[in-house]
């Protein structure tokens, strides 16, 4: 991840340690994924033993880790930062 916007020099992480918050966000995600995995492996593998759903759930989760990661920042950045977009400071 960039430390600063390469458009307008915005600094992502406006104050130390600012996106430990999205640590709770990426969770979030993660548990949905699981459970929404969980829900998929009951119904198409019709409700294999334990390791037919900690396998492909582990395995779908560790894929989705960049995706989790990027989006909770992005999320977290939004909802509290306290910053707002300004068109105006687009380097041209
Ligand atoms: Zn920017």
């Amino acid at each position: 991840m960039h430390e600063h916007c390469p458009s307008c020099d915005l600094r992502y992480e406006v104050e130390p340690g600012f996106f430990y918050g999205a640590m709770y966000i990426s969770y979030a995600f993660t548990v949905g994924i699981m459970l929404v995995g969980g829900i998929f492996v009951f119904n198409v593998l019709n409700d294999p033993p334990a390791m037919g759903y900690v396998v492909p759930i582990t395995i779908f989760s560790l894929i989705m880790v960049p995706f989790n990661f990027r989006t909770a920042r992005v999320l977290f950045i939004h909802g509290f930062s306290g910053i707002s977009y300004n068109q105006d400071s687009i380097k041209k």
